[in-house]
């Protein structure tokens, strides 16, 4: 999934990420409400928001409030501090979907973000396109112009990483997060590596949708 976290408890924006990156989730932070509302209504694609009550701008209701208000249906997982119904009602109210009481387990939050995920299928097709590229999260294949390419798991996910936000630049942390599991030890070098042999498997069309971004990281271009 596509998520994003508004919290502005560092440590545990970190934690999450990790957690969740290494679930293979692409999680974008934001650490106050402006923040968050202004990633939330890019256009991003996102599958779920899971929205801390205390911000230090603004609340998590008002934040839930304004999406609700400016016509996102973006799922809200909501976080309190406190297991009362008039939290619980707030957030409710605001056009949350679910919420979840701090401290909790990352099972649990793993376990509402499915659901919530589930509810509205925003995207029925587990296919990704771009340009000459198709890829089926389900099937884990990969088309370039419509021929079957046959790609490691690593390449896979790095691209499936890339074709999730068309356009947008990638750091080769962003992608290190992505694709390989947290605490294997590898140099942004490796990223390059894979690229390269990304690039190689798609063939010239294709290979030119992924596009290095000097000193920062790649991009897919759309078509
Ligand atoms: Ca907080």
């Amino acid at each position: 999934m596509h998520l994003l976290v508004i919290e502005d408890d560092a440590r545990l924006v970190r934690l999450l990420k990790r957690l969740l990156s290494q679930d293979r989730h692409v999680v974008e932070t934001a650490m106050t409400a402006e923040e968050g509302l202004e990633i939330a209504t890019s256009d991003l694609g996102l599958d779920a928001i899971v929205l801390d009550v205390g911000l230090p701008d603004k609340s998590g209701f008002e934040v839930a409030r304004a999406l609700r208000k400016k016509g996102s249906q973006t799922p809200i997982l909501m976080l309190t501090a406190r297991d009362s119904v008039n939290d619980r009602v707030a957030g409710l109210d605001a056009g949350a979907d679910d919420y979840l009481v701090k401290p909790f387990a990352y099972e649990e939050l793993l376990a509402r973000l499915r659901a919530l995920g589930r509810r509205p299928p925003t995207r029925k097709s587990t296919s990704l396109r771009a340009g000459h590229i198709e890829l089926d999260e389900s099937t884990r294949r990969v088309l370039v112009a419509g021929k079957p390419v046959d790609l490691s798991q690593r390449e896979f996910s790095i691209l499936e990483c890339l074709l999730r936000r068309p356009g947008q630049v990638l750091s080769r942390d962003q992608l290190l997060d992505y694709a390989w599991p947290y605490g294997v030890a590898l140099t942004p070098n490796t990223v390059e590596a894979y690229i390269h042999l990304l690039r190689e498997k798609l063939g010239n069309d294709a290979a030119n949708q992924v596009e290095t971004v000097r000193g920062v990281g790649y991009r897919l271009r759309e078509g």
